[in-house]
């Protein structure tokens, strides 16, 4: 049996992952699953303790995206019934932040359907997080698409902290999931707003079909493009999408997802994002072990657990909720 508490004390020496090591992490017999999470979890308490980061999404704008992402439910190729609106006005985008305030959520998260914002949806987006910054200890991350350099500017000058922007899936697997846009495009996105000085939040969707040689190029991906934050989405296929039917996950494998992420990013926040309830079912909590952050409230067109039981998993967990926004 591997010792992955070994391995993990050398990930804190420094040591990086070999391309055998980090395969043989997701074909981890489930026997050693818990000895897998011990190391995952000896890494993210050397880096963030017990402390849990919580996020909260609210979607801005839905659907109407002239994109073809297999995955969404937002994209012109999906017949998924969701709710489609134009953005929402400032006063609904505060409020939402009020109500990550009272959740004691550290970072809120201000999402947009489309391939990038036009230059009208980045004003109403500016003047919202002013005033959110003037009003809330809160760290805000915007999420709105392909961004043109002035764009990020702007982002930067009103305080966004963070911006989303996922690469989703591996550099050869992509065009299997969108051809609306390359790979390249979503890596240019990330880059322009590292330039203009905002913390770069990028992350992947496992479940789409892609090889484990492909989730592997994910996490190498993401510790180049120096991602500050990690969301790993496990596919949640919605009727109507492209991907629908698509059900290729169970909890044991998603945890070993997460502990690659960790063993290849260790110092980095990783998110378990969408999916999480759906996939991860009653092992939600050892996602715990090797992440150290999660979204509370609803994903973009589907609905989350009650905040509620998320905060009573953290309580049993003994684990707090990390407020600093820093
Ligand atoms: S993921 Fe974004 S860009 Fe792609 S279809 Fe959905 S809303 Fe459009």
């Amino acid at each position: 049996m591997k010792n992955w508490v070994d391995l993990a004390g050398e990930v804190l020496q420094g040591h990086e992952l070999t391309d055998d090591e980090a395969l043989e992490i997701l074909v981890c017999p489930d026997e050693e699953l818990l000895s897998l999470l011990q190391g995952a979890y000896k890494i993210r308490n050397h880096y963030y303790g017990n402390k849990v980061k919580l996020n909260m999404i609210i979607n801005t704008k839905s659907g109407l995206c002239p994109e073809n992402c297999g995955y969404c439910s937002q994209s012109s190729v999906s017949n998924a019934p969701i709710e489609k609106y134009r953005m929402i006005d400032k006063v609904s985008i505060i409020k939402g932040a009020s109500q990550a305030h009272e959740l004691n959520v550290g970072t809120y998260c201000i999402v947009a359907s489309g391939r990038g914002p036009s230059n009208k949806e980045i004003d109403e987006v500016v003047s919202a997080v002013k005033e959110i910054k003037a009003q809330y200890q809160m760290k805000v991350c915007a999420c709105l698409g392909l961004l043109k350099p002035e764009q990020a500017a702007k982002l930067k000058e009103a305080g966004v902290d963070r911006y989303n922007h996922n690469i989703n899936t591996s550099a050869n697997h992509h065009e299997n999931i969108t051809t609306s846009h390359t790979y390249q495009d979503r890596v240019n996105t990330l880059e322009l707003i590292k330039h203009a000085g905002i913390s770069p939040c990028s992350g992947v969707i496992i479940g789409m079909k892609e090889t484990k040689d492909d989730v592997i190029a994910m996490a190498r991906s993401l510790k180049v493009l120096d991602a500050d934050s990690i969301p790993v989405n496990f596919l949640h296929a919605i009727d109507g999408t492209p991907l629908e039917g698509t059900n290729e996950l169970n909890p044991r494998y998603c945890l070993k997802v997460l502990c690659l992420m960790r063993f290849i990013n260790p110092t980095k926040e990783i998110r378990i994002s969408g999916g999480r309830e759906v996939n991860l079912r009653s092992l939600q909590p050892l996602g715990l072990y090797p992440a150290n952050s999660i979204f509370v409230g609803d994903y973009l067109t589907t609905a989350g657990q009650e905040e509620t039981a998320d905060h009573q998993m953290l309580t049993d967990l003994g684990f707090e909720i990390d407020y600093c926004p820093a």
